[in-house]
């Protein structure tokens, strides 16, 4: 028994836009709330959604561990959100 709703795993923002390629990504390990996409370097949460409108697609955004990330696009709305996607800044 858990609290969490079972909610599949989004799908990776790559595979949003190539529909040839759709792939799930996976929770991360160490950081619940933060999926990632060990094929395309990607990583996803769930903002709330006012949170991820206002940051702008290309924008630094400080990742789960606290290191400079890219901010990417949003994703599927979500309880509490948006998924929104992000990548390492190296
Ligand atoms: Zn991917």
């Amino acid at each position: 028994m858990t609290d969490t709703p079972s909610i599949p795993n989004p799908l990776c923002e790559i595979g949003r836009n190539h529909p040839r390629d759709k792939h799930r990504m996976k929770p991360l390990e160490d950081y619940p709330g933060v999926w990632f996409c060990p094929k395309h370097d990607l990583y996803a949460t769930v903002l709330p959604e006012d949170v991820a409108e206002n940051i702008e697609r290309g924008a630094g955004y400080v990742m789960h561990d606290g290191s400079e990330g890219v901010a990417g696009r949003t994703g599927d709305e979500r309880p509490g959100g948006i998924v929104f996607y992000y990548r390492s800044g190296h």
